[in-house]
């Protein structure tokens, strides 16, 4: 729309409008005009819905009215927040001069962008998530990520070189679910990229940024200038890391419109620190998110998460995404665990203080960029109120971690006195109106405030002291609209007029003056509260930049809180829960006894989760091979064992009676059918892409679980590449990853006569008569049948279609209960089963139809199960 428009017919101040909105083509702009922000043309159209406002018009000099919409300026933060959510940026122009004294067009300006990944409005984030903005360079030597939360001054970068980018890079973005992503031309013109990007972030503005700005030359430059040296910052390798955090910078001070003062040093994400989580393992393990509706509830992060502060669950967030591989630093955290387990009641105590704490490392923050107001310093006044209290708990702890969140913890008394004494704690959000200052604090605020209020009575001691001074005892106040304040002198008492005395009027028997100080007072009186409002807002931001001073100190002590704040949520959970301290060593044994699946354990309200036990090592156990029925428990057990290793590198308490956790690098699971239609892949090409990864990227250090793997394609193909990953997972030489193997395909189980370190398990299963109960024990022993059709009666199927299926199954078995292969060729049934009679009677029947056209063959039992469901629910309205 705007492309048509004549500039040269618009209104000056169009013209001024135009001038202004060229340089934020991608933004929405909010124009200030008056008490509104003003939007026009096309933003005004997409404001207008998305806000929900009534879309007007205004005379712009050309023949249609300019499409309008508008918010008041007091109520702005609510409406960009709500552009914001939206996936809109936001510019916000400003009126740059006072247009009661400015001549012609009031000068405006952009004074700052708002966007999704640098919006600070505590409204528009989610307390226990970072608000990730990330950048992307790719170059020929690789690829860069930068990360910055804006609001909370946490900044990093990871390098990833090779040839495959893309699955690290996804495996990052999945992890921090940035809420924008910039990236260089070359990045962006790499359409399977931005589309995996795409698939995987659901909410993410994706944009391209100016080339040059992740030029390596000028990145450097703006690193260097913001966190030093790049051998100081160890990104002296890491050329694509510092182009990424290099352009990042820029596109902050853009936005910002203010140098970037809050990011003091950049951290690198290095592999050897944390474990590796792939996006497939945060999401079959349902870390963070459900795998099924991508809820929090019923994750890991929402079962262990008992934190107090919003610091405190962002920490455990990242915790739990990035498990340590140092042991001496897990079992700093356990010795923690365990000091704050022994000790309930200070432990309660600090909680109660914890209680009482917002989110004052947002708060610092945003009191660096000015955009704190009153309220913000109050909350923040409260929370460091809290301070002093729980560095009291902490000053006689004996775990090292502990001794060190005490030694970090500042209890910023300066900062709490200088708000204290100052900020008005009923303060309105806005700042302009004045009440933002205590009584007491300043005088000259208080002597305005009082001329503001007392003004008369300010008046009327003046005329007493003349009275006085000049013993003239009738002396009168009095007003008018002409020379204002005025005192009356009664021609009996002319003699006695001093000097200062200036005369305005003369009448029949009385002579009015004014006094200089009564012309200053009635001036003070009639300005105070212009004045009053002006102080107040200057001495306000004098006390906020005083506040963000102290940034650095707030947000190490922020980072002490959240500290103990995970600590204690993982104490009050292996309290609550009984979990057991694990022992953590370089050692390649997992032997877990008793071990429970954390969130299955809770969801289960007859609370008789049934525990089991786990060998797992570098040598005789380094494969297991679980097979058992259908809804047995297997993915539950195998799952179990990522999280209770993954919990205990993390820093947690685990659900065991005991657990010895040799230290683990990477965590693969290939779990469950998932379908990635969006992406255009099979269900199978998912599933191989993933075994594909695993094989390249495991180590003897790894843990993988792997559920099924072959079920997606035909038995034969299926058993094929089940046998051949087990042989492959299983060979020292080629991997030796510790493994957990589920599977349907029972040959697997001679595997463990055949190859080293590979052992059978099954779940233990009850035949009674003729149903089956589970007993979700895990056994030594392959399990002797599949029971797919004991689970398919078990799941209500009719009776017919199940007696028939055991007639199917029994005739496709051999004499030694093994189903029998052909090969790959189209199986011909044996003579036994070939089609009953009265099924070729009632041929007209669709549901029949339907069953005779099925491929058994390539059906899982699953898919089975869901056909028989669906073909049950025909015949009932046939
Ligand atoms: P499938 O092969 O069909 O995927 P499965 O053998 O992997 O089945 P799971 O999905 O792990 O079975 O578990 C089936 C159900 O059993 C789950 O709903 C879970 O709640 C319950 N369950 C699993 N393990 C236990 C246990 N140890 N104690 C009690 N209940 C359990």
């Amino acid at each position: 729309m705007e492309q048509k428009i004549d500039r040269e017919k618009v209104t000056p101040m169009m013209k001024q409008y135009f001038e202004v909105k060229d340089k934020y083509q991608d933004s929405i702009l909010l124009y200030r005009l008056g008490d509104f922000y003003e939007m026009f043309f096309d933003d005004a159209i997409i404001a207008s819905k998305v806000l929900d406002i009534a879309l007007t018009g205004r005379n712009c000099g050309l023949e249609e009215r300019a499409p309008m919409c508008g918010v008041p300026y007091h109520a702005v933060d609510g409406y960009v927040a709500r552009l914001i959510a939206a996936g809109y940026s936001a510019a916000i122009c400003e009126q740059e001069e006072d247009p009661k004294t400015a001549k012609g067009i009031v000068k405006r300006d952009v004074t700052r962008v708002v966007t999704p990944g640098t919006i600070m409005d505590a409204a528009a984030l989610e307390a226990d998530k970072n608000n990730y903005i990330c950048s992307i360079a790719v170059a020929d030597n690789g690829l860069g990520l930068a990360f910055v939360d804006i609001t909370t001054g946490d900044c990093f970068v990871c390098e990833i070189q090779g040839e495959s980018v893309n699955i690290p890079l996804l495996n990052e973005i999945s992890k921090y679910m940035p809420r924008e992503i910039i990236m260089n031309l070359r990045a962006f013109e790499d359409e399977k990229l931005v589309g995996d990007i795409k698939d995987k972030t659901s909410r993410t503005t994706v944009r391209n940024y100016f080339d040059w700005a992740f030029e390596y030359n000028s990145a450097k430059e703006r690193v260097e200038l913001q966190f030093g040296s790049l051998s100081e910052t160890e990104l002296d390798d890491k050329p694509c890391s510092v182009s990424a955090i290099g352009g990042l910078l820029l596109y902050l001070e853009e936005t910002q419109k203010t140098k970037i003062i809050n990011l003091k040093k950049v951290e690198v994400n290095r592999d050897e620190n944390n474990v590796q989580l792939d996006m497939y393992s945060l999401r079959n393990l349902e870390i963070l998110e459900t795998l099924r509706d991508r809820n929090t509830k019923g994750s890991l992060l929402h079962s262990l998460n008992k934190t107090k502060t919003s610091m405190g669950s962002r920490l455990l967030r990242k915790w739990l995404t990035a498990p340590l591989m140092n042991c001496g630093r897990i079992c700093n955290r356990h010795g923690a665990v365990e000091e704050m387990l022994n000790a309930p009641l200070i432990r309660e105590e600090i909680c109660q203080y914890l209680g009482n704490i917002s989110d004052i490392e947002r708060l610092i923050n945003r009191a660096v960029y000015r955009q704190a107001d009153c309220r913000d310093l109050t909350s923040l006044k409260l929370s460091l109120m809290q301070l002093p209290p729980i560095s009291n708990c902490l000053a006689n702890v004996n775990s090292r971690y502990l001794k060190q969140c005490y030694n970090t913890l500042d209890t910023l008394e300066d900062i709490y006195e200088v708000i204290e004494t100052t900020i008005n704690p009923e303060a309105p959000t806005t700042l302009r109106n004045g009440n933002l200052i205590k009584d007491g604090a300043n005088a000259e605020i208080d002597r305005l405030r009082n001329l503001q209020t007392n003004g008369q009575s300010v008046l009327k001691e003046i005329v007493e002291r003349e009275k006085e001074k000049t013993g003239i005892k009738n002396l009168k106040l009095g007003y008018n609209r002409v020379f204002g304040y005025y005192v009356e002198v009664t021609k009996m008492y002319s003699e006695s007029v001093p000097e200062y005395f200036i005369r305005k009027q003369t009448l029949a028997n009385a002579e009015r003056y004014i006094t200089p100080e009564l012309k200053e007072i009635e001036e003070e009186v009639l300005a105070a509260s212009e004045k009053v409002v002006d102080m107040e807002y200057e001495l306000f931001c004098q006390v906020r930049d005083r506040v963000g001073q102290a940034l650095h100190r707030v947000k190490k002590t922020a980072e002490a809180i959240a500290a103990v704040d995970v600590i204690c949520s993982f104490a009050a959970v292996a309290e609550k829960r009984k979990y057991v301290k694990p022992e953590v060593n370089m050692g390649n044994k997992i032997i877990i006894k008793d071990g429970r699946h954390p969130v299955v354990e809770q969801l289960d309200k007859n609370g008789i989760f049934i525990p089991n036990d786990t060998v797992l090592d570098g040598d005789e156990n380094r494969v297991s091979i679980i097979t058992g029925p259908n809804m047995a428990g297997k993915s539950t057990y195998m799952r179990q064992i990522a999280l209770i290793v993954l919990m205990a590198q993390a820093g947690s308490f685990v659900p065991a009676s005991s657990a010895e956790i040799g230290i683990v690098d990477k965590i693969f699971t290939r779990v469950g059918a998932s379908d990635d239609l969006s992406s255009g892949q099979s269900t199978f090409m998912v599933e191989m892409n993933e075994v594909a990864y695993i094989l390249d990227n495991a180590t003897d250090r790894s843990l993988a679980i792997l559920d099924e793997i072959g079920r997606g394609t035909s038995t034969f193909d299926g058993l094929g590449i089940a046998w051949a990953v087990v042989e492959y997972m299983a060979d020292k030489k080629k991997c030796g990853a510790r493994t957990m193997f589920a599977t349907h395909y029972h040959e697997l189980t001679q595997l463990e006569d055949k190859m080293d370190g590979v052992k059978n398990y099954c779940v233990a299963v009850k035949k009674r008569g003729g149903s089956i109960s589970f007993l979700r024990k895990i056994i030594r022993g392959g399990a002797d049948q599949s029971y797919g059709v004991d689970v398919a009666a078990l799941a209500g199927v009719k009776k017919s279609v199940v007696n028939r299926a055991r007639e199917i199954v029994a005739a496709l078995e051999d004499e030694n209960g093994q189903v029998q292969m052909n090969g790959g060729k189209v199986r011909k049934l044996p003579e036994s089963i070939e089609p009953q009679m009265d099924f070729l009677a009632v041929a007209e029947n669709p549901v029949i139809d339907e069953l005779m056209e099925l491929d058994l063959n390539t059906m899982t039992p699953v898919e089975a199960l869901t056909k028989l469901y669906a073909l049950q629910a025909k015949a009932k309205n046939n």
